[in-house]
């Protein structure tokens, strides 16, 4: 008698599907049917993962809203400039200064030996620079080099030579 090619599984999820074994060997067959009987049929579990895809991408979303709402809050609060940029751009700058700024802050004064006045120079720099790009472009820098990426794009500024304009 030959091993069947067809097995009917009972899901985990409640259905009942006949599966088409026959691109299994033989001595295969039984046990996958049995570990198909322990998960969700196809259909749901591809239905599973939409919801969890949409659960995350809401969850996200949501995150960067919030992220948003505060990197706005501190530009008033800090009297930072609005940037200038594509509205993405401008979006995405914001969050990045706010992250950037507030994280050098705790690297170079709270955590580090600087005082709040050279601090505020640092910040009176950060205020000068108000292209979307240019935040973006330090996104993954060293929070404690911010002064010195400051530094570097107010020379330019006073230069003739400025990439940035
Ligand atoms: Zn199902």
């Amino acid at each position: 008698m030959a091993v069947r090619l067809t097995w009917t599984v009972n899901h985990a999820c409640g259905h009942t599907i006949d599966h088409d074994l026959s691109a299994r060997r033989a001595d295969e067959r039984a046990g996958y049917a049995r570990w198909l009987t322990a998960r969700a049929c196809t259909d749901c579990w591809r239905t599973a993962h939409a919801a969890d895809a949409a659960a995350t991408k809401e969850w996200l979303a949501a995150r960067r809203e919030q992220e948003q709402a505060d990197a706005e809050a501190w530009a008033d609060q800090y009297d930072m400039p609005p940037l200038a940029g594509s509205e993405k751009a401008v979006a995405w700058g914001q969050r990045c200064r706010h992250q950037l700024v507030t994280a050098a802050y705790q690297a170079l004064v709270a955590e580090g030996d600087w005082d709040e006045a050279r601090w505020a120079e640092a910040e009176d720099a950060a205020r000068t620079v108000d292209r979307a790009g240019w935040w973006l472009d330090q996104r993954d820098t060293d929070p404690a080099d911010l002064p010195e990426l400051l530094a570097a794009v107010t020379d330019a500024d006073r230069s003739t030579e400025n990439p940035y304009r």
